[in-house]
């Protein structure tokens, strides 16, 4: 991985070195990755003395509550005041693993007009140009959190990775590569882990709190999703599942519970993409996760006003659950057919 501009990291540098009041946003539905390089650097700019708040668009899952500093992230959709005056008075945002003002929601708003200085620190390809001032877009990166440490190191901030910081980072590193199962055949993202264990962060207790700390409702809907929920299309090539609110209801659903589910419906032999539906309030959130060369972003973009990685890609829908699944198989099928999958 290589910050291509060298300039970037010295520009990175200089606006930390010489802002007081930080705030650091991570992207809508923050996972694993977007809330450990977000509390990964807060966590680091506060051991400077430096005041950083951590500003997420909306709640994020139960399965990242353990990291240090997480009791103090703002939820922008409940706190709009404070987050709004948090913003105003900030000499530097920096933005974490996201690359479109869309990507943060309705908080995208206060930065169409706000002034100060913003960073962004992204891995997803095809950055959107004007999301900020200063825009380190590095896609081979496993994750942002790779990225993030690798900037740090790269502007002399290493010795200022705290263990507890290490610890956000080596959790978004794992979850966005399936625990080194995908998008982690570089080997500088196994000397960064090692750097990280070198820290003293505690690996096991990590996997523990975010992939075996389930709830009992989480494992009976996915029970529920894989036994009754799956469908098979396309000759085979795409499985989904789609979920109602009351299905969701019915087990108690809390954010994050459905995190991973999209992955398992790829595990079936001849399955190239695989898609979730997820009924919330006033839209259908859509996950797509694919291999052998479908392009899963370009799917997502060209009909679920969605986009992210090429394997790894959301959208959304404004049509019904039923009428989106349905789009969903004609869309498919079209697509299919144009590309030769
Ligand atoms: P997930 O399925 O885990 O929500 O998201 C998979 C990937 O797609 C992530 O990298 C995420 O940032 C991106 N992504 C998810 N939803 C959207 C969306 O609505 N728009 C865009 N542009 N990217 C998305
Ligand atoms: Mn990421």
């Amino acid at each position: 991985m290589n910050i291509k501009d060298k300039s970037l990291v010295d520009v990175f540098k200089n606006k930390v070195d010489n802002s007081q009041k930080l705030v650091i946003v991570p992207h809508n539905n923050p996972d694993g990755d977007a809330l450990g390089a977000a509390l990964g650097l807060s966590n680091i700019l506060r051991n400077m003395g430096k005041e950083a708040a951590v500003i997420s668009p909306n709640e994020f899952p139960e399965f990242l509550n353990w990291m240090h500093g997480v009791n103090e992230v703002i939820i922008y959709d409940k706190n709009v005041k404070k987050s709004k005056k948090l913003i105003a008075d900030s000499d530097l945002v920096i933005f974490v693993d996201f690359n479109a003002l869309s990507r943060i929601k309705l908080m995208g708003q206060v930065f169409e007009k706000d002034t100060t200085y913003r960073i962004m620190v992204d891995h997803h390809p095809f950055p959107e140009a004007n999301t900020a001032d200063l825009q380190i877009s590095v896609p081979e990166a496993s994750s942002t959190c790779e990225l993030l440490f690798h900037l740090l190191c790269e502007a002399g901030m290493r010795d200022d990775v705290s263990k507890e910081a290490a610890e956000c980072i080596y959790a978004g590193i794992m979850t966005d590569t399936g625990s080194l199962s995908y998008n982690s055949s570089r080997p500088e993202t196994y000397l960064i882990v090692a750097d990280l264990l070198r820290m003293g962060i505690d690996k096991d207790r990590i996997h523990q709190m975010i992939f075996h700390n389930n709830s009992f409702d989480r494992m009976r809907l996915l029970g529920h999703a894989l036994g009754t929920k799956m469908q098979r299309i396309e000759d085979n090539k795409a499985a989904f599942i789609a979920l109602s609110q009351a299905e969701l209801k019915q087990f108690n659903f809390k954010p994050g519970d459905t995190e991973g589910f999209v992955n398992q419906a790829l595990w079936i032999e001849g399955v190239k993409l695989s898609a979730l539906f997820t009924e919330k309030k006033d839209l259908v959130k859509i996950s797509f996760r694919s291999r052998a060369g479908f392009p899963a972003n370009t799917f997502s973009e060209t009909y679920f006003n969605g986009g992210g990685h090429f394997n790894a890609a959301g959208g959304e829908s404004r049509l019904s659950l039923d009428e989106t699944v349905e789009r969903f198989k004609v869309v498919l099928k079209e697509f299919c057919d144009a590309n030769g999958f």
